[in-house]
């Protein structure tokens, strides 16, 4: 077992007391990281802050240099990274080598857009717009040290997309990694630190959120926070912090409508892989399926059929399902089948575990009464919900307290733009299970499911604030 060290500071250090982490998989010890204490996570603050009057004095080259020997040194730790994920949150380990490769995408994409969009200023001249006797200069400045919070199932991606264009823009960030992923969270600090990052400007604050969550929120010097996370956590920040930006990415419970008039096969494939890919443990993963009664038969037989041939085991094999990240996951998974069940809903098959496995549980009759209707289960689940009217459906999908995401499936295009038109949901995918990517994409949920709006030349905005010098004729 390794003792992982973190950056603080500008310096690895392993701290007094450590957090022991466990993968999921077979639940043996794979590593400690340091379980800081609120005393480092005020000089933390500190550091950070007067880091930050020299970084954002640097050129935006000099700072994409430094973005581009992290990412020099971090693809030199590709496999190291990619394996030490798949032991820290048991995803397959293909699916953890191509969210490391999605992530090189990531930052090359954001170092162009940054170029493009945000180094030089906005100007708005006179004689445009009606002005006379002025030309506005609109700059992009960093708002000073952003604390970025990333979830425990894309712990690459999802941190990455915060730090990376936080600092391109010339801000500081501390980072908090979720618990279960933070070994990866310390080696992403590693890499930073072998590229000699300016010292204090990326601080890897390693801590469970139980016991150091609030106190890394409230301290006065964060101007910025990007949470991605659970809703109860979200809204606690929510109302812990204001007059400072907030992106809150929180649930989704995203639903796939699906059409009478549909090539049910093709159908069915798409939603098996929306609803469990990483075993439902994503966002935007399908989490109830609205389908038509007439086919509902057909594409439940199809779905039952999929399911038979899931390859389900290590996430070091070729395998389709892995383990739930914790034992609690899977008690609340396991908590909505059983009151599903209770009050009417029929398992056509699943609902069996073997430690953290839920094997891959389709449930038919669900009923907008039961807690998996509006529920966000984060398992592999597939809930289906029959219906008659497609009002219903439209009625039904828009009082769910989440908007994330939706897909309807139809070989109509034009009806299905017009139902997706009537959908209350941050986006709508016509014939495709939902999704974050492409990045170049916004992505932004309502409602419970948050706020802010992410996606690279967004998140390269939420960072920023505009300052604006007038000049005046006299
Ligand atoms: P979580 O339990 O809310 O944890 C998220 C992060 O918050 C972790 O780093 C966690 O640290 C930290 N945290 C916990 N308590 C805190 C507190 N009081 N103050 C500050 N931080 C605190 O969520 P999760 O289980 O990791 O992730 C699953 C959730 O994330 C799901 O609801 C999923 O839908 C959502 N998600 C949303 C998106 C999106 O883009 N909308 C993307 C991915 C995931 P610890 O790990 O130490 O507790």
């Amino acid at each position: 077992m390794n003792d992982y060290n973190t950056l603080i500071k500008g310096k690895m250090v392993y701290g007094e007391n450590k957090i022991i982490i466990k993968s999921p998989f077979n639940n043996i010890e794979i590593g400690s990281v340091p379980a800081l204490t609120k005393k480092d996570i005020d000089s933390v603050y500190d550091y950070a802050k007067k880091a930050f009057y020299s970084w954002k004095e640097l050129s935006p080259q000099e700072r994409i240099e430094y973005i581009n020997k992290f990412k020099k040194e971090f693809i030199s730790n590709r496999d190291l990274i990619a394996r030490i994920m798949a032991l820290e949150i048991a995803k397959p380990i293909k699916a953890c080598y191509s969210e490391f490769d999605r992530t090189i995408e990531y930052i090359d994409q954001t170092i162009e857009c940054y170029k493009k969009e945000f180094i030089n200023p906005d100007i708005v001249k006179e004689n445009i717009h009606g002005i006379k006797g002025k030309e506005g200069y609109f700059f992009r400045e960093p708002l000073g040290v952003v604390l970025a919070i990333s979830p425990f199932n894309y712990p690459l991606n999802l941190s990455l997309a915060k730090i990376i264009p936080a600092l391109l823009v010339g801000n500081t960030v501390v980072f908090k990694p979720a618990t279960q992923g933070s070994i990866v969270g310390t080696l992403i600090g590693k890499c930073f630190f072998k590229t000699k990052l300016p010292h204090s400007v990326l601080n890897v604050v390693t801590g469970k959120g139980s016991e150091i969550g609030d106190y890394i929120i409230e301290n006065n010097n964060v101007n910025m926070i990007s949470f991605t996370g659970g809703v109860d956590v979200g809204k606690k920040i929510a109302s812990k912090k204001s007059m400072i930006p907030l992106v809150l990415e929180l649930g989704g419970k995203d639903a796939g409508i699906v059409l009478e008039d549909v090539d049910i096969k093709e159908v069915a494939k798409e939603i098996l892989k929306g609803a469990l890919d990483y075993s439902g443990q994503r966002c935007t993963a399908i989490k109830l399926v609205y389908v038509h009664e007439k086919i509902a038969d057909k594409l439940i037989n199809q779905l039952k059929e999929l399911i038979k041939g899931l390859k389900i085991g290590s996430p070091f094999d070729d395998v389709d399902i892995t383990p739930l990240i914790s034992q609690s996951s899977l008690k609340w998974a396991k908590s909505l089948i059983d009151d599903a069940v209770k009050k009417g809903a029929k398992v056509v098959c699943g609902n069996i575990s073997d430690e953290n496995i839920l094997f891959p549980t389709l449930i038919d009759k669900v009923k907008h009464s039961m807690l998996i209707f509006d529920e966000e289960q984060f398992a592999p689940i597939i809930p289906i919900v029959r219906y008659k009217e497609i009002d219903w459906v439209i009625k039904y999908f828009n009082n769910s307290k989440f908007g994330l995401q939706g897909s309807i499936f139809s070989n109509d295009e034009d009806k299905a733009w017009e139902i997706a038109k009537k959908l209350n949901s941050g986006t709508i995918n016509i014939n495709k299970s939902s999704s974050r990517g492409p990045d170049i994409f916004p992505f932004s949920g309502i409602k419970d499911s948050g706020f802010g709006v992410q996606g690279i030349k967004w998140a390269l905005e939420s960072m920023t604030r505009i300052k604006g010098i007038v000049k005046n004729k006299i």
